[in-house]
């Protein structure tokens, strides 16, 4: 089976949250199932400066007003289809966003173009290499299954995987003429959404089935209070809606063997975990001493539940613990969190920025990870905290609810706990949360209990690769 997978962000080449991590470890965990996948992303200058003997496949003259090249790399296991347009993608500033942090004005244009190239390597465009299925990720992916609706190509049966339903890339109908689709196309069955033109919108209605990232997801943005508007247009492909849970790439994060982890350790040596307990306490200036340390590793959001924390902080540290936090995002929550370390320092450590080793150091020598997510479509870091023995903290929503298992009573007796889960996601959900953290950790055979099961959870893209297999197999046609 071939797949195309169309993504705007693919670890290890560019990453600025979890679907990067996906798109990057499925293509991988799906070849031991008969997949073959080629991975569609723009060339933004982090990418063209590390691809090595680029081969070009594929010539655009004008891909929606830009002349574009598709060059073919072999990039750490990935088979990755580059699309170098630099009139889109050679800009200083990050994927989505300029130096100063707005959103770039033609993102609908740039990504429009994306998902333009591969549903033209979906017709057959591309010498020598037709997908059986499509496979979008996100917004940005999105208009991929628009434009083989409306152009005129072999049926290509397409999978739009919802990261993030929060993010929907609406523009102004205005761009319509910009985007080369019949006037047809501006429909409640395609890309309109109330006068508007919605990408996401767009791949919803037209992708031949649509997943999301956990099963709890799924539910909840069939709500209002998730679905972000969208909850209509979910509830209009309920037959070809899944939730396929996210896994983690077990070799990349692996506690025995990751490089950046000063002392490696198992299940049956967790004491090796304080060196790196000790070096995170250097790091972010805390005490040493044997307060456990929470961390967070976040995008500094409302949606992460960032200000929660910020308003938590003082009464952390009253009750015994020490917090370190490693994130960017809204400059007022950066703000608040500095504060917050400012006036407790050796007990609270803020290190604002992005800093992919130190996020890995911190769950191989931290005691428990805070998450405290008001939406959370899957979330890695819990996995991570599970498989490397940081006891996750977790708001009980998404897939957060999906992959940790609270240590309530009965849990714990039945030694099937690994973390802790909260509700409803509020100040006093989140210290009542930490407060009884604190109380298991007092007890350090329970707290070991808690790692080792954790540690023993199926986190690996597996059986969630497994799914995807069949869900394609489902969708091709007969005799693939
Ligand atoms: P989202 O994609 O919504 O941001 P996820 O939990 O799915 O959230 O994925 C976040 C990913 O980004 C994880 O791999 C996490 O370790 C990483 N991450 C988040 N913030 C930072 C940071 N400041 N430095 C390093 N890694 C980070």
């Amino acid at each position: 089976m071939k797949v195309l997978s169309v993504s705007s962000e693919v670890f290890p080449l560019i990453k600025t949250g979890g679907l990067a991590d996906v798109a990057g470890a499925l293509p991988i965990a799906l070849k031991r199932f008969g997949v073959e996948t080629k991975t569609l992303m723009p060339g933004y200058p982090a990418v063209m400066k590390v691809i090595r003997d680029p081969v070009v496949r594929l010539r655009f003259d004008d891909l929606l007003g830009e002349p574009a090249t598709v060059l073919e790399v072999h990039h750490e296991g990935l088979d990755i289809l580059v699309l170098d347009a630099p009139g889109y993608y050679d800009r200083p500033g990050g994927p989505y966003l300029d130096q100063t942090g707005k959103d770039y004005p033609d993102n609908w244009r740039r990504f429009a173009a994306l998902s333009l190239a591969g549903a033209e390597i979906a017709a057959g465009l591309m010498p020598g290499w037709r997908p059986d299925i499509v496979h979008t990720h996100d917004w940005q992916a999105a208009m991929t299954s628009v434009y083989m609706r409306y152009y005129p190509t072999p049926e290509v049966p397409s999978v739009l995987t919802v990261h993030n339903i929060a993010f929907q890339g609406q523009f102004g109908a205005e761009i319509l003429p910009g985007l080369r689709l019949p006037p047809h196309a501006y429909s409640t069955e395609s890309i309109e959404y109330y006068n508007n033109i919605g990408f996401l919108k767009g791949g919803l209605k037209t992708a031949h089935a649509v997943t999301t990232v956990s099963p709890s997801y799924a539910q909840e943005i069939l709500e209002a209070e998730f679905g972000m508007g969208l909850e209509g247009v979910i509830a209009s492909r309920i037959d070809s809606l899944h939730g396929i849970v996210n896994g983690i790439d077990a070799d990349i994060w692996n506690p025995a063997t990751d490089p950046v982890v000063h002392t490696h350790y198992t299940a049956t040596s967790l004491k090796n975990r304080a060196e790196n307990r000790a070096s995170i306490a250097d790091f972010f200036g805390l005490h040493h001493d044997s307060a456990p340390i929470l961390c967070i590793i976040s995008r500094l959001t409302w949606q992460k539940g960032m200000d929660l924390i910020a308003a938590s902080a003082d009464e952390i540290v009253e009750m015994g613990a020490k917090l370190a936090i490693l994130g960017s995002g809204d400059a007022a929550l950066e703000g608040s969190l500095l504060a917050a370390a400012a006036r407790h320092p050796g007990r609270i450590g803020v290190s604002i920025g992005y800093n992919e080793p130190m996020s890995h150091l911190m769950q191989a020598g931290c005691d428990a990870i805070v998450i405290p997510s008001r939406f959370e479509p899957c979330g890695l870091t819990q996995l991570y905290g599970l498989r490397y023995g940081c006891i996750p903290i977790v708001a009980r929503t998404g897939g957060l609810n999906d992959t940790v298992i609270d240590a309530n009573h009965a849990a714990l007796a039945a030694k099937v706990a690994t973390g802790i889960q909260f509700s409803p996601v509020t100040k006093s959900g989140l210290l009542h949360a930490i407060r009884r953290a604190l109380h298991l950790y007092t007890d350090q055979k329970v707290w070991t209990q808690l790692q080792k099961q954790g540690m023993k959870s199926d986190v690996s893209w597996e059986k969630s690769a497994e799914r995807y297999a069949a869900l394609y197999s489902s969708l091709a046609p007969k005799g693939k």
